[in-house]
């Protein structure tokens, strides 16, 4: 079988090299990103491998069809690219639902222990033999609390992260876990008290039409003074101007963000010669206590296989059966408990 996979990393290939070898299954690299532009490029292939900034909308959908491509394989979690719905009964989507969910949770503690100890500032300071301590005094995560917007895979790891510092937990979600809330440390509570109480807010949901800009003006406002904004999630999870206008106001005190609402044109590219059309990113990377990485959070040893081999994995049992439990229905966009059958 033969897979056009766009928008590759160098770090994407081994990985996929090996466990593709062994399955018969062969790559194709494009560095492009998957669009209407290059969508040609899958032309004579069996199916396409796609990331989180490939652009899988209606006319990419009808594109491949047309070419006779069967499959979508997603390396990634996370499916808001892809018109799902338009998919139906043209194309599959095959997505990676876990993989290493302490690649992301670990991140979104590093960000956040980097940002309140002011580890960034430190780092640099110290390469210039500056060992002054003035401006560097961060608090205690032990005793504080974050809010956890989303418990699934990551957000528990998360969740359990922060119960080692010591730190009581509001969560929210929209389909709660069993078992989770103790009543005590770790507490259901609706999104507004979520925001009234938490020193911490980590976003840790899925970008749907729900959770679009989850984080805006006015929950902002109704956010404590100072709140921390951790969002390794999806970049449109957040409105990027309205948390400029909170840190400028001072009500955000820090932000750490892995994902960034404009972020395809940029992330995972080499931006630096070049002048940075986005301001409002641009004046967020000005701020002392704002903290952007470009969506590094999954970029682990440990997730790199896992994504490989799953992938793999179902590309071979889709093109073996004609099924995989990992093909995303797109009445319930889930594949586990989905109660509506398969999507052909
Ligand atoms: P998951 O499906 O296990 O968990 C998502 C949780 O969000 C579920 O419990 C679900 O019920 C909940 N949810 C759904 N709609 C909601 C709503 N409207 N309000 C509140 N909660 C809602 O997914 P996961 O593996 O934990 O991943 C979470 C997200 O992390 C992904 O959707 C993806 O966007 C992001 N992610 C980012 C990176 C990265 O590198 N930065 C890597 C992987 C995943």
């Amino acid at each position: 079988m033969k897979i056009a996979f766009f928008d590759t990393k160098p770090y994407d290939k081994p990985s996929f090299d090996r466990y593709g070898e062994a399955a018969g299954i062969t790559f194709k690299y494009f560095e492009a990103k998957l669009n209407e532009d290059t969508v040609d490029l899958a032309q004579g292939y069996d199916g396409v491998c796609a990331f989180v900034n490939d652009t899988v909308n209606s006319t990419v959908i009808d594109r491949l069809a047309q070419l006779g491509v069967k499959v979508l394989a997603l390396r990634c979690a996370g499916f808001n690219n892809v018109d799902v719905r338009h998919a139906y009964g043209r194309l599959h989507v095959l997505r990676v639902p876990a993989y290493s969910p302490y690649a992301v949770a670990e991140h979104t503690m590093a960000l956040l222990l980097t940002s309140i100890r002011r580890i960034h500032k430190a780092y640099i300071r110290s390469r210039d033999f500056n060992f002054s301590l003035a401006g560097l005094t961060g608090f205690d995560l032990h005793g504080k609390t974050v809010g956890v917007i989303g418990t699934g895979r990551i957000g528990r790891v998360f969740i359990d992260i922060c119960r080692g510092f010591g730190m009581k937990v509001l969560a929210y979600d929209k389909y709660p876990a069993d078992g989770l809330d103790n009543g005590d440390t770790v507490r259901y509570v609706g999104l507004d008290e979520l925001f009234r109480h938490s020193d911490i807010i980590s976003l840790h949901c899925p970008l749907t039409e729900d959770t679009y800009h989850i984080i805006d003006e006015a929950a902002l406002e109704k956010c404590k003074k100072g709140v921390v904004l951790l969002n390794t999630s999806r970049g449109a999870l957040v409105d990027a101007e309205a948390l400029l206008g909170g840190i400028k106001s001072r009500q955000v005190g820090a932000a750490c963000l892995d994902v960034y609402e404009e972020e395809s044109d940029l992330f995972f590219e080499d931006n630096s010669g070049h002048i940075l059309e986005d301001d409002t990113l641009a004046r967020l990377i000005s701020m002392p206590n704002v903290i952007v990485t470009s969506h590094q959070a999954f970029l682990t040893e440990e997730a790199l296989e896992n994504i490989a081999e799953t992938t793999v994995q179902n590309l071979s049992s889709f093109f073996k059966t004609g099924e995989c439990p990992n093909e995303l229905c797109y009445r319930c966009g889930k594949t586990e408990d989905c109660r509506h059958g398969k999507c052909f």
